[in-house]
């Protein structure tokens, strides 16, 4: 389908480049043409099949082995690869197809751990690559060696191509994604950083291309940024004493207090240009109650109802883009039922929107509390700092968006959670989260749940779409 589709319009570009007798034009058709043949489709069929097979579970990760067979296939390629251990068994390999040095260069981003998967949960064994239905079935498939290997397949094509583009393409895998990076990205990024000295840009997962059940497209959700991780302490201490003569004021009752405020009290909605925009080039996508609360985003977030709340609510992860985020994680306090405990403790796992400073939120949630006997303390702090969103790779996702049509908007988002991207926006490269393969949310579901698995047709998409994203960058 997107071949064909491609093919008309770039035969369309073509002969109105002929009759305008315009160079650039042709240059701008040879940019944005990015479909693979048959023969490197079945070739990354093949090597996903193969990388899904080598059983990186993490714990442990025993990630060397994914990045021994990434080497390898990048070598026999005519790339040469270097491995890095970074830990017993566990490494990370970096490869780079040379452009013309014109422009500065593109990394490639992937994880080589995936999660843990329960065999006797799943319909079909998750090591095992089987394809059922035009579906490639395994742990990783969409977290995410599946997304590596069409990067690897798309680095693949250009050096198959012979055509150099202007930057340099770096293919990276690292371990321990799944369980923060320390003997990953982390370890990378503060020992091997003078690799990527001249990079501009990296690709990486984070988002996708939101679809509705069936794989239609409904938008391209690019996260150019990913919230603030804050976790917050909460002491309140006081006089232990016997249960059979209660007190008011003890630590437990002003901790369940504080903390029924907390819960009761969300955070102001804080709207970012991005998520506004976010919002807006959505709501046609979107039936029901939510179509006019997103078209009107701006006025949906000043002060909205219980019952505004509610409806938002529904799409949690859209919902954590319009505020500052807490919550209540761990409770302790007390250790016999007839004592009344000294000292009650909890902790608040914040998510902090761009912007927003850990002193700034902490007198906010201490203002929430209004009880200055509790004891706030900061216990952890990750800064994500955000990419711009109006830029090279910006435009180029778009043209290759422009290629199949437009049908779907190209849109910033700001993710909740965190990727391997941070610790590389930390040295200055402009990083997004984008697989661009089309995910419903049955398929979403499956990444670290039980049956994932890949649509082939959408696997090819998407390498048709890297290529064409990095020939317009
Ligand atoms: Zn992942």
């Amino acid at each position: 389908m997107s071949l064909i589709l491609n093919k008309v319009i770039l035969a369309s570009v073509l002969s109105l480049a002929t009759l305008l007798t315009s160079s650039s034009a042709l240059v701008e058709a040879e940019n944005i043409k990015g479909d693979i043949d048959d023969s490197e489709y079945d070739q990354a069929v093949k090597l996903l099949s193969n990388y899904i097979k080598i059983d990186t579970t993490n714990p442990p990760g025993n990630e060397k082995l994914g990045a021994l067979y990434l080497q390898k296939v990048l070598g026999e390629n005519g790339i040469e690869a270097q491995v890095f251990d970074s830990a017993k068994d566990r490494a990370i390999v970096i490869g780079r197809l040379k452009g013309t040095g014109k422009k500065k260069a593109v990394i490639l981003l992937s994880h080589i751990d995936v999660v843990p998967a329960q065999a006797s949960d799943w319909k079909y064994p998750p090591f095992a690559a089987e394809i059922h239905d035009g579906e490639l079935w395994g742990r990783g498939t969409l977290d995410m060696k599946g997304m590596g290997i069409m990067e690897l397949a798309a680095m693949l094509a250009i050096k198959r191509s012979g055509h150099l583009l202007d930057r340099d393409i770096i293919f990276i895998a690292t371990p321990d994604e799944e369980v923060g990076g320390t003997y990953g990205a982390e370890w990378f990024a503060k020992n091997k950083k003078e690799l990527v000295s001249d990079a501009e840009y990296l690709l990486n997962e984070g988002y996708s291309i939101e679809a509705e059940s069936g794989g239609k497209a409904k938008y391209w959700g690019v996260d150019y940024a990913e919230k603030s991780v804050l976790w917050l302490s909460l002491t309140a201490n006081g006089l232990a004493g016997h249960a059979s003569m209660p007190m008011s004021d003890s630590a437990n009752n002003r901790m369940i207090k504080a903390l029924g405020r907390i819960a009761e009290n969300p955070p102001k909605m804080k709207l970012l240009p991005a998520v506004k925009e976010f919002f807006q080039s959505i709501a046609a996508t979107e039936s029901g109650p939510l179509k006019e609360l997103y078209a009107d985003i701006a006025k949906t977030a000043v002060n909205p109802s219980k019952e505004t709340e509610a409806k938002l609510a529904v799409d949690k992860l859209k919902y954590s883009m319009l505020r500052n985020t807490v919550s209540i994680t761990v409770l302790k306090a007390g250790y016999k039922t007839n004592v009344i405990p000294a000292q009650s403790y909890a902790e608040l796992d914040c998510r902090i929107l761009p912007g927003v400073t850990p002193e700034e939120f902490v007198v906010e949630v201490k203002q929430t509390i209004g009880d200055p006997s509790i004891e706030v303390k900061v216990i952890e702090w990750e800064k994500g700092d955000p990419s711009p969103y109006d830029n090279d790779m910006f435009r180029a996702i778009k043209a290759a968006n422009t290629a199949e049509g437009a049908t779907a908007p190209v849109v910033p988002v700001v993710v909740p959670w965190f990727t391997d991207s941070h610790w590389f926006r930390e040295l200055g490269i402009h990083s997004y989260g984008f697989e661009p393969i089309e995910v419903d949310a049955e398929h979403l579901a499956t990444m670290h749940g039980k049956d994932e698995r890949i649509p082939l047709a959408a696997f090819r998409r998407g390498i048709d779409r890297l290529v064409r994203i990095l020939r317009a960058l």
